[in-house]
């Protein structure tokens, strides 16, 4: 399994792009960026994006990606997939010809370049050539981690999240685990906003990963740029072998 980090970051900065990752080419794991980080012949090769909410950092490549095929691939189509209420949004607040255009209608509803299929919370799904379980976790709105798997190996993406139990329990038990890839977003001394935003620090994450499977690579995203050397610092603190901190534009092989 091959692993694109489109983007790594909890925001925007100078070259710091929102989270996207890109599975084997076809599915997007958050589409905060795609078109940044991805040529136009790659972006129509994506056939799925799984969402894990519709916080903006989250989905602002999946508008663009959606606009791309529409002017120079209208036959092609992404699909995002995440739980109900986060297509839901999707569908009401974004994609509703307001924000951005209605792009499930466009060129045409019976062949659009965007489609939305709603996956069970904790059922195991197939997503093109890949197994992926949403596991719902803690933050300000609906929100899923995914279990992705390619019937060898795979991963954990937590999503935004702060503390949480769920997501942990199905990754002790997930077989041909390769790498926990788990959000944390603020210093250690924004503990109280890290809190009431449902997002993790270095110190939080170190608890959690008392519950994560042992012995597993940590890789980190969505660090928020405008803290990156703080956040950074402290992250390496906690354990600098364990703990790697994704880096944008690099692919990894699990
Ligand atoms: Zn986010
Ligand atoms: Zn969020």
């Amino acid at each position: 399994m091959k692993i694109k980090v489109l983007g790594s970051y909890g925001s925007e900065g100078q070259g710091q792009r929102p989270s996207a990752l890109l599975v084997d080419d076809r599915v997007l794991v958050d589409a905060g960026t795609v078109g940044g980080a991805c040529s136009v012949a790659e972006q129509v090769e994506v056939e799925y994006a799984l969402i894990s909410h519709a916080h903006f950092d989250h989905i602002a490549g999946l508008c663009f990606l959606t606009d791309t095929l529409a002017m120079l691939a209208p036959e092609r189509r992404v699909t995002a997939c995440g739980l109900g209420p986060v297509l839901d949004s999707l569908r009401t607040h974004v994609f509703n010809d307001i924000i951005w255009p209605n792009f499930a209608n466009i060129p045409n509803p019976k062949n659009p370049v965007l489609a939305f299929r709603p996956l069970a919370e904790e059922g195991e799904a197939r997503v093109g050539e890949l197994w992926v379980t949403p596991i719902q976790v803690e933050h300000t709105i609906p929100t899923s981690g995914f279990i992705v798997h390619d019937g060898e190996t795979g991963f954990v993406f937590s999503g935004d999240t702060g503390p949480t139990r769920k997501l942990w329990q199905a990754a002790r038990e997930m077989r041909g685990l390769k790498a926990v890839i788990v959000e944390t977003s603020f210093p250690n001394r924004m503990d109280g906003l890290a809190r009431a935003s449902g997002h993790l620090t270095p110190e939080m994450l170190k608890r959690e990963l008392d519950k994560a499977p042992p012995d597993v690579p940590v890789w980190v995203y969505h660090v928020k740029p405008q803290l990156y050397q703080e956040t950074a610092e402290e992250l390496a603190k906690i354990d600098s072998a364990r703990i790697h901190i994704l880096e944008q534009g690099k692919t990894y092989t699990l």
